[in-house]
């Protein structure tokens, strides 16, 4: 199955994925997805803004998503800088913000695994220790 763009007929949210959502998480109609393609979908995102996403703005976005998590950042701020410039690097030269410690197969879907955040929940160094953190240690358990 490949995944496809959906866009709500009222509010032009697009959603990428196998089926549209039941309700709109933006204007929260119900049923309300048409599958359009991906020049319609690309057209209704609109023009990139200017300047782009800082590692200011990425260090902050992290930060949001962990805060109702079971984990956080890492608050060793040398070792997480240090993977910000790997990502920041990787988007530079690759396009996205892939994980710094993990080679890109190249295979465009498969490498959206490793865009950062990944699902670092399923990794053995998570899962498996106490005190687990993603592969890179960007994310540790609280
Ligand atoms: S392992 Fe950590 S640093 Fe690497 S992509 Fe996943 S969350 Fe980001």
């Amino acid at each position: 199955m490949k995944k496809k763009f959906w866009r709500c007929f009222v509010c032009n949210d697009v959603h990428w994925g196998f089926k549209p959502p039941e309700i709109c998480p933006t204007c929260k109609v119900a049923h309300a997805y048409v599958e359009i393609s991906a020049k319609e979908a690309k057209a209704c995102l609109g023009p990139l803004p200017e300047p782009g996403f800082t590692k200011a703005d990425f260090r902050r976005a992290i930060e949001v998503f962990a805060a109702p998590n079971q984990f956080k950042v890492n608050p060793d701020t040398e070792r997480v800088d240090l993977l910000l410039e790997g990502m920041f690097s990787n988007e530079q030269n690759h396009g996205l913000r892939y994980c710094p410690c993990r080679l890109r197969s190249k295979d465009f879907e498969e490498d959206l695994k490793i865009v950062c955040p990944c699902n670092f929940l399923i990794h053995e160094t998570y899962q498996g220790l106490e005190k687990g953190e993603c592969w890179c240690g960007l994310f540790i358990k609280r």
